[in-house]
């Protein structure tokens, strides 16, 4: 079957590789969409150092079954799925209490040395793969993983209703948080980022202020609003100084604030005003399984707009090219999915 393998920075070329055959507890699955995640890009420039080469990224996926290995009960072969992308070990402490996402002995598909999902069949334990229902598609199917972590900051953020709500960085994660705490029913939405097409997207999916900071003044526009010293909950998207300084800012007097983003390893925000101001500062990583399903269900119940996200569909053959564009920069896509058989 082929499959994309990452060799080393840049390089990337579709190759042939081994079928997989369903184990007992399995099932074979033909990949429909895979995302391309920011964490791909930095992978494949060899930036993050998290591709172990040779490997296989992808972990933002949809598909069908087409086999199931012995003892399958969850599935039939035809069934339309989504894929929980983190194979944790169900025995640590964190796993005991649910807290699967940061599991002991997590093996994240498309990570370090794990193939993930940019390749014809994938075969995954039925206790990871979700069915996806009739009323969400399969493109939606592959926005589950991405969605389930927005989920959980705002989890982490709650409540969210009738708070005023500051989103610092709108890629994939800071739009879908947008339209997260959009349908929990936050009051005043404000969004700051330095992409005016971004912005403009935060708008149509529910953003109430929108604030371009290299060339607009977020504090006279807060002012302005009358909501200066009012925001309840600041959400870090970017994971660099400036926008973590941001929700620092701008969070009001014990406010919360929750930092999902990740690039930066080291970052400087004013410590002070966080001991002064008695700010509560989270971090969010990945998602619990919890998150995962909670997801599933309000993509089925069409409480978001979620595919307005997705900008482009490239083709396997066309995947390479398309790292290689979206690492120069620039790009003004949001989610490029692959889609794998097409
Ligand atoms: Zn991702
Ligand atoms: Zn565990």
């Amino acid at each position: 079957m082929k499959a994309l393998v990452y060799e080393g920075p840049h390089n990337m070329p579709i190759c042939d590789y081994p079928m997989c055959y369903p184990e007992a507890g399995q099932v074979k699955i033909k990949v429909k969409y895979c995302g391309i995640c920011g964490s791909d890009l930095h992978g494949y420039t060899g930036a993050s150092g998290r591709k172990i080469p040779p490997m296989v990224m992808g972990h933002e996926f949809s598909g069908v079954v087409t086999e199931l290995g012995e003892g399958v009960t969850k599935f039939k072969v035809g069934d339309r799925v989504s894929v929980l992308p983190v194979e944790y070990c169900c025995e640590c402490e964190f796993c005991k209490r649910g807290a699967v996402n940061i599991c002991a002995n997590r093996r994240n598909l498309g990570v370090l040395d794990v193939d993930g999902a940019f390749t014809e069949y994938i075969c995954m334990n039925e206790k990871f793969v979700y069915a996806l229902p009739d009323s969400v598609s399969d493109k939606e199917g592959a926005l589950l993983e991405p969605l389930s972590v927005a989920h959980h900051a705002v989890g982490l953020a709650q409540p969210i209703e009738n708070n005023n709500v500051l989103i610092a960085g709108t890629g994939t994660i800071g739009l879908l948080i947008v339209m997260l705490v959009k349908a929990a029913g936050a009051a005043k939405i404000v969004v700051t980022d330095l992409s005016e097409d971004r912005l403009s997207l935060a708008r149509k999916l529910g953003a109430d202020i929108t604030v371009n900071p290299a060339v607009q003044d977020l504090d006279a526009t807060l002012k302005e609003a009358g909501i200066r010293n009012n925001i309840h909950v600041a959400i870090e998207c970017v994971g660099a100084t400036p926008t973590c300084q941001t929700t620092v800012d701008y969070v009001k007097i014990q406010g919360r604030v929750v930092w999902v983003g990740n690039a930066a390893k080291m970052v400087t925000v004013n410590m002070q005003n966080i001991v002064t101001q008695e700010l509560k500062i989270f971090g969010s990583y990945a998602f619990t399984e919890e998150d995962f399903s909670d997801s599933l269900k309000l993509l089925a119940e069409r409480k978001l707009p979620a595919s307005e996200i997705i900008t482009r569909i490239v083709t396997l053959e066309h995947a390479t090219e398309t790292f290689e564009e979206l690492t120069k920069g620039g790009s003004k896509d949001i989610k490029v999915l692959v889609d794998v058989n097409g």
